[in-house]
């Protein structure tokens, strides 16, 4: 088994800095569109009852929360991500490649603190 690297604990500090910054800002903008989505839903309630779904209202409203999902969709995802780097930091295991298990080079950390495969790995997925 390969040697592993070890960060330094400052380093290791700033990350978890980093990653917990994300974290609340990422918390706070799905708690956003969490009350949007209540909006747009109480809208919809209004809108069934009327007997026009298909007015230019009703689809922009449409497309409007298809946007706002893909964009909930991401921000769970990084915060998913956030949340398991902020584990590995835990465990001493942050910053390694979870695919090949090799050290993350610390650029593509700063870059993305919450990555958790080395840019080959990513790469390959695709
Ligand atoms: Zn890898």
């Amino acid at each position: 088994m390969a040697a592993r690297r070890q960060l330094a604990q400052s380093t290791l500090d700033r990350f978890r800095r980093l990653l917990q910054e994300k974290e609340q800002s990422l918390v706070a903008v799905i708690a956003a569109h969490e009350a949007e989505r209540s909006q747009v839903r109480m809208a919809e309630t209004a809108a069934e009852r009327s007997p026009d779904p298909e007015s230019a209202d009703g689809s922009a409203m449409a497309y409007e929360f298809e946007k706002e999902r893909s964009v909930d969709r991401n921000s769970r995802d990084i915060l998913g991500e956030v949340r398991s780097a902020l584990k590995e930091l835990e465990n001493g295991t942050y910053g390694d490649c979870r695919v090949c298990r090799k050290p993350i080079p610390v650029a593509r950390l700063r870059a993305r603190p919450h990555t958790s495969q080395c840019i080959e790995c990513a790469g390959s997925r695709r």
